[in-house]
């Protein structure tokens, strides 16, 4: 269909949206939480109001960054709001869902409050106090909860009132502040006779909204405990499920972050620590925003990276040489997921061997995986590099190879992705290690001084 005509029809989606909502209508606007149950706010929402209608934005200031137009995260959006839209239909409501820039979008709706759960990243903090801004003009109240995170912002800090930048001290204290209250499920299905009851309306399909259907199959929304229980012992081999791949989910909140924890407090502990490192980098993000663009240790930005743009080719398409480093660029380039142990491997190879600038690193995973997340996903390419608040010492470079025999061993992970190992047509390693080791050294060393 011609951009003009698409335009003409996602705005005709907008209008009919804006005739369900009035003056006495509340909305819940959804954004990282695609679920009705166990939601903070749309409990709130549905509890304190008695004609709430959910509503979702394709927030075009986001879209509109994307070049890839079969950007797999808009595919799992869109398929999660098709089953929320079932369920609302069941309800006898609908899910309203509108195209456009939200601060605009708000400034045109008059209804009688808005409830959401609150999104700590810089742009969406930015976007949100603007949206308030525009709201109170129009005295309508915007309602904001805790629910992507168990301890948020200030929640976590030490005794004498700053924030934790060590990762074991933070969770100690994390534990030690935890209770059943936090952990507490939100029973959102009690009020859903609250829900608006309106027709069902259309969703925009996606290549109305400019992207395109692949047959990509998501990680399944399944806590397999059976995992979480051998989590310890086998998390770290990319050649068995050995982790729960639920990361997408916590990602959109297709699962709540509570009844995981739940899980986890008496199931693992190791997989427990792995939730609170997840509130951990959230936390960070929040207190020093600056490690969107700077490394953490300042010290660190003055090391001289090599940048060389035909390299990072190399790594980006997992032709590297290194059979494990490459297994792991051509899984996340197939399947928009790779394993942490492998993340680590990746990261530490391009920002060690290559001496290439983790920001480019960081860059690529945020186009690439399927539960990028800013927060953790910047604290892991810092951790690699050496310049994080919490990270590996700067002189640890992984060697690929040792990896390899302690992670996977029998080369399976490695086979599945690199069927031409031991041909003639696998590339030689494009750095020897040794060299490129001691090359990581010497230009970490100079940098920090
Ligand atoms: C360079 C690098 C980049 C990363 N980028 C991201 C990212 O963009 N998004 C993301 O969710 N994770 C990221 N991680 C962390 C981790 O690799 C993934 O969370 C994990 O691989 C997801 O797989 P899983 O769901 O099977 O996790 P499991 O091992 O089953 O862990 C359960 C959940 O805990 C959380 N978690 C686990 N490890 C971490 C961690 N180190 N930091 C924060 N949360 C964690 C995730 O939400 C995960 O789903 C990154 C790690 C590295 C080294």
């Amino acid at each position: 269909m011609p951009l003009i005509n698409l335009k003409k029809k996602l705005k005709h989606f907008d209008q009919v949206n804006k005739l369900a909502i009035d003056s006495s209508t509340a909305l819940f606007w959804l954004r990282r939480d695609l679920r009705l149950q166990d939601n903070a706010g749309l409990y709130h929402a549905l509890k304190e109001n008695t004609s709430v209608i959910p509503i979702f934005i394709f927030d075009i200031v986001i879209l509109e960054k994307l070049e890839d137009k079969t950007d797999l995260r808009v595919q799992f959006i869109h398929q999660s709001l098709t089953q929320l839209q079932q369920q609302l239909n069941e309800l006898g409501s609908s899910l309203l869902v509108f195209h456009g820039n939200p601060v605009e979008i708000f400034q045109t709706l008059q209804p009688k409050a808005i409830y959401t759960n609150q999104d700590y990243e810089p742009y969406a903090q930015l976007r949100d106090s603007k949206i308030k801004a525009i709201l109170e003009k129009k005295s309508v109240p915007f309602h904001t909860f805790k629910d992507q995170v168990i301890f948020e912002k200030d929640e976590v800090l030490k005794d004498d009132g700053r924030p934790y930048t060590v990762f074991t001290p933070y969770s100690r204290k994390w534990k030690s502040n935890l209770t059943d209250l936090h952990l507490k499920k939100y029973p959102s299905e009690k009020y859903f006779s609250s829900f608006k009851k309106i027709k069902p309306t259309t969703l925009p399909t996606l290549p109305e909204l400019g992207f395109e259907e692949t047959l990509t199959a998501f990680p399944e929304r399944v806590i397999k405990q059976a995992i979480i229980e051998k989590y310890d012992t086998q998390r770290n081999f990319p050649a068995i499920a050995g982790t729960t791949k639920l990361s997408v989910h916590l990602r959109f909140g297709t699962v709540s972050i509570r009844n995981l924890a739940r899980i986890a407090q008496n199931k693992n502990e190791v997989w427990f620590n792995e939730l609170i490192w997840r509130d951990f980098y959230q936390m960070i993000l929040w207190h020093f925003p600056t490690v969107v663009r700077q490394a953490f240790k300042p010290a660190y930005d003055r090391i001289e990276w090599r940048n060389d743009l035909k390299e990072f080719e190399l790594w980006r398409q997992g032709n590297t040489g290194y059979p494990i480093v490459d297994a792991g660029m051509r899984e996340l380039n197939t399947t928009g997921f790779m394993h942490n142990r492998v993340r680590m491997i990746v990261a530490s190879f391009l920002t060690k061997h290559l001496l290439i600038d983790w920001r480019w690193g960081e860059a690529y995973f945020a186009q690439k995986l399927l539960d990028f997340d800013l927060a953790a996903n910047n604290g892991g390419w810092q951790w690699a590099a050496g310049s994080g608040c919490d990270a590996a010492p700067y002189f640890r470079v992984f060697n690929p190879t040792l990896q390899t025999e302690k992670f996977d061993s029998e080369l399976v992970y490695v086979k599945k992705w690199v069927p031409e190992l031991n041909t003639k047509e696998y590339r030689k390693p494009m750095v020897d290690h040794a060299f490129a080791r001691e090359r990581a050294l010497k230009v970490y060393k100079e940098g920090l001084g």
